[in-house]
């Protein structure tokens, strides 16, 4: 969409709005909701373009992307219809933050910790190496003031983010070489991105920021001996038991990363509070879908990936996670170190995630281990 025609649907909506409410009977002017929208339903139509970081098509995330477009539709009795964009079909992937915020696109689907360039505070919001898992982390987004500080991050960008999705914990990687102790990161060339690339660097490996469509050639051809994806259902689809000795757990560096629809500010603001509270149930309906999609399915295809290869399935030495965690805390205090508005979300993330980690000692933690599968 232009943005000469964002405007003009975003000032129509308000000129309609203003005459419609005028209009509503005596006895229900005072039904409004919070962001003073007021709640009553015209028969609009808007088409919006979604643009997401991911190929076309992609297994999950990308599935959802298109999910989202169509349960909104469908929420909105066919009021909102969104046209899905894989990466590089409307902007380049790394890209649709910029579409999105300028208007040229209405909204987004991605990853926080992709827009650290643009913001280093957003990567809070993703995941945060040793921190809080998918319960936790969405337990503070939606009930502890994270969302409040997400938003805020993004307001400056003319962007509202949205929860759009979890992966459960990680899986620590794929590796060609064992890891025995920490000496074995030294000179390990390793896909990693992130404040966790800058964690195992403090190791001595070099983290590279191989893009997805290319660790497998680069690790079949030694490019790089070891590299981290997702979990079992989505590595798989990825081929790496193929060309991979041994399958490390846990992903200490993703133990649980958020992904993300982000919409253009002021479209959404100039939306109808039915329309709003349509998009906010729909990314907290993604949220669980594609945490429900990985939670599902990771489990069987270990035992697929396991079956069909030689790959050694092998969990970090204690005293190299121990190690881990120690770079770990270096790494964020230098991330917050001269950047105000990552010191007051970590502050925030990081009180919550203490206090939380604390109970879930007492409940989930001692629950999984008198877990014993049969
Ligand atoms: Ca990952």
């Amino acid at each position: 969409m232009k943005r000469k025609d964002f405007l003009k649907i975003g000032l129509g909506t308000l000129g309609a709005a203003t005459i419609a409410s005028s209009c509503v009977p005596e006895d229900n002017q005072g039904y409004t909701e919070s962001n003073g929208a007021p709640n009553v339903i015209s028969n609009r139509k808007y088409r919006w373009k979604l643009v997401t970081t991911w190929p076309p098509k992609f297994p999950v995330l990308g599935e959802i992307a298109d999910l989202y477009a169509k349960w909104i539709n469908e929420m909105s009795g066919g009021r909102i219809e969104i046209k899905v964009y894989g990466g590089g079909e409307f902007v380049p992937a790394l890209e649709a933050f910029d579409a999105v915020s300028s208007g040229s696109a209405d909204i987004g689907c991605g990853g926080p910790y992709y827009w650290v360039g643009k913001s280093p505070a957003a990567q809070f919001f993703a995941s945060v190496p040793f921190g809080m898992n998918a319960q936790q982390s969405a337990a503070w987004l939606i009930s502890g003031g994270g969302m409040e500080l997400w938003r805020e991050v993004y307001a400056k960008f003319n962007l509202v983010p949205f929860l759009g999705g979890n992966t459960g914990v990680q899986m620590g990687g794929w590796f060609n070489r064992e890891i025995n102790s920490i000496d074995d990161y030294k000179g390990l060339k390793m896909r990693m991105p992130g404040m966790a690339g800058k964690v195992i660097e403090k190791a001595g490996a070099a983290a590279m920021l191989t893009p997805g469509s290319e660790i497998y050639t680069n690790l079949e051809r030694g490019v790089i001996d070891a590299t981290e994806w997702v979990g079992p259902y989505h590595d798989y689809k990825m081929g790496f038991h193929k060309i991979a000795k041994y399958y490390y757990y846990p992903g200490w560096h993703e133990p649980g990363t958020n992904l993300e629809f982000f919409v253009n500010k002021k479209l959404y603001d100039s939306l109808p509070t039915d329309l709003q509270t349509i998009m906010d149930a729909a990314s907290l309906k993604a949220h669980s879908w594609v945490l429900g999609e990985f939670e599902a399915k990771n489990g069987s295809y270990l035992e697929k990936i396991l079956a069909e290869s030689d790959v050694q399935l092998k969990a970090f030495p204690k005293e190299v996670l121990s190690k881990l965690r120690e770079y770990t805390k270096e790494t964020i205090e230098e991330a917050i170190a001269n950047d105000p508005l990552s010191k007051k979300v970590y502050t925030s993330y990081n009180n919550f995630a203490k206090q939380s980690q604390k109970w879930s000692i007492l409940t989930e933690k001692a629950f999984y281990n008198t877990v014993q599968p049969d």
